[in-house]
């Protein structure tokens, strides 16, 4: 016997529809590319967004068509996505940090009709343009008294655009399961790969993330996506935000310290969400400027490990408290928050911020395990490592076009390629990306606990561990730092600093002091570019083993 319930598809436009029924006025403000402060409401937003839809299907765009967006947060990037998505097209986000061959590769690879483009990023698409063939049309997020001489192909500014039509227009409506975004995974190896979410996997995720023991995010909120809309379907929260009917702050294309401070105190927001990079400038900023935090009430912090003395900072010195979380593209992203059960809601000083470094626990929705080699599941007892592997409504089955080919276990669990331990209560924590882990004497050896060590030291900037090969251990840990500006440490005073911190056998066998460690498009450290430079590197422990 089936349930007697409606049918009332899970669609991402729906979001829209009702922050603007009962959030119309809340508001939505963005640092706009142009310069100025913009504000506007959800009900605005809605409107405009049935323009852009409107617009669309009057240039042919159709259900499953793919529509690129290369642009910073803005109210003009969010309503591309909700008129992408009330149309039944797919908005394909693009990550403008990635180098231009890569750009026009994922472009190419989606066969995007249509690229809606910010101000910034015309000089990168013009260089591109003839490597384009798929794009019928450049829509620039910007209007006609800002928009400069181009020649890229039927290019217009969005607001002449947009004004071309009146919004009279009615969302479509099609099956859940159809496809609504698309964002391709930023690979250290091979191409990039292209996941699709859904429109069902898109709101349950939201739903998800709004939990109280996820983001915890409510009608009161004023949030601040700081993570980019390209970066991992911005962690849920163009969507979240509005189905709350939560106020929004978007940061546009500044993410410098003192800009970023500027909108969490002049906009009084509550809530905002990021990688430890945008995290390490607002502290140095907020330090060097004896500035205070007085309405921003938590932070989440993913993409990378959160170090711990970044979270010591937030919670003892500015009384704002970190999620730590953790995620994939592959996703949608969320797949675990570190907020505090029952079992660990006493834990005060360090005993708290150890387990704040844990990547947490999976809300509803993402199932875990952590399995050896060959599959076998490993206990949940907080010591033993494993490769994680992930099930749920909002994990990705597939690559676009099948790359990658079948990506699931027999169970249906995605390999996350990082590893992990889980313990008792399902807190997990992630100890390296499956390809970087260290292997001394047949042992594992955690990078990320210590990189989050060595950023603890005062005068460290940044820190990365990598693997350099050893004739007794195979392998043994080179630490690489970069130190604050202006600050300098001997390779002693680093070491002492971490001893008794950590196993004996975990300290590194030699300490490099470089001036940058190499990023990735979305942020990570570069652990392969890092590997390569320091290919030739003789630890000084060889020669004893010789
Ligand atoms: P992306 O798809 O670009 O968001 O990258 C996902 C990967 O980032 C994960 O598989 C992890 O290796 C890493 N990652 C994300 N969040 C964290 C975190 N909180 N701690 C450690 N690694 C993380």
């Amino acid at each position: 016997m089936l349930g007697l319930m409606q049918d009332w598809p899970l669609l991402c436009h729906r979001i829209i529809d009702h922050a603007a029924i009962h959030h119309a006025e809340r508001p939505v403000i963005s640092r706009s590319i142009e310069g100025p402060i913009h504000k506007t409401n959800y009900g605005q937003i809605r409107k405009r967004a049935l323009r852009v839809a409107q617009r669309l299907d009057r240039d042919g765009i159709k259900l499953g068509d793919r529509v690129a967006t290369l642009a910073w947060n803005s109210w003009r990037h969010l309503e591309c996505w909700y008129g992408i998505l009330g149309l039944g097209a797919i908005y394909h986000t693009v990550n403008p940090r990635l180098f231009p061959d890569q750009i026009s590769w994922i472009i190419n690879h989606a066969e995007d009709r249509v690229m809606m483009t910010d101000l910034t990023f015309l000089p990168c698409l013009e260089s591109l343009a003839d490597k384009l063939p798929s794009i019928e049309r450049y829509v620039v997020l910007t209007d006609s008294a800002h928009m400069p001489a181009t020649k890229l192909k039927n290019a217009v500014a969005y607001e002449d655009w947009i004004a071309e039509a009146d919004g009279d227009f009615a969302w479509k409506t099609f099956d859940e399961n159809t496809a609504a975004g698309m964002c391709y995974t930023s690979g250290t190896t091979g191409n990039p790969k292209g996941v699709v979410y859904s429109h069902r996997s898109n709101v349950l995720h939201s739903m998800t993330a709004s939990f109280a023991d996820a983001m915890d995010c409510s009608s009161r909120d004023v949030v601040m996506p700081v993570v980019p809309m390209f970066h991992a379907n911005c962690w849920g929260l163009a969507l979240t935000a509005p189905m709350q009917g939560a106020a929004l702050v978007m940061p546009g294309c500044k993410m410098d310290g003192a800009s970023i401070y500027e909108l969490l105190n002049d906009y009084r927001v509550t809530f905002t969400a990021a990688v430890p990079t945008v995290w390490l400038m607002l502290l140095q900023y907020l330090e060097s400027t004896g500035s205070k935090l007085p309405y921003l009430e938590r932070v989440v912090i993913g993409g990378s490990a959160c170090p711990r003395a970044m979270t010591q900072k937030f919670e003892d010195h500015y009384g704002v408290r970190v999620i730590h979380a953790w995620g994939m593209t592959e996703m949608s992203p969320l797949g675990s928050l570190c907020t505090l059960k029952p079992e660990y809601a006493d834990l005060q000083g360090d005993a708290k911020l150890d387990l704040l470094q844990k990547q947490g626990h999976p809300p509803f929705g993402v199932e875990m395990k952590i399995t050896d080699d060959n599959g076998k599941e490993l206990p949940w007892d907080g010591k033993t490592f494993g490769r994680l592997k992930v099930r749920g409504a909002s994990v990705t089955k597939s690559y676009y076009k099948g790359d990658g080919g079948d990506i699931l276990d027999d169970q249906g669990f995605f390999d996350t390629g990082d590893v992990a331990t889980m313990d008792r209560y399902g807190y997990m924590q992630i100890t390296d990306r499956a390809k970087d882990v260290i292997k001394s004497g047949g042992e594992w050896i955690s990078s990320i606990d210590i990189e989050n060590l060595a950023v603890g030291h005062p005068k460290v900037a940044e820190a990365a561990v990598i693997g350099i090969r050893h004739p007794k251990w195979d392998e043994r840990p080179l630490l690489v730092i970069v130190m604050k500006k202006g600050e300098k440490a001997s390779k002693k005073d680093i070491l002492d600093f971490m001893a008794g911190k950590i196993a004996k056998w975990w300290m590194p066998d030699d300490v490099a002091f470089v001036d940058e460690i190499p990023h990735t498009a979305t942020g990570k450290i570069q652990k392969m570019a890092l590997r390569d430079i320091f290919k030739d590197y003789v630890l000084p422990t060889t020669e004893a083993a010789e």
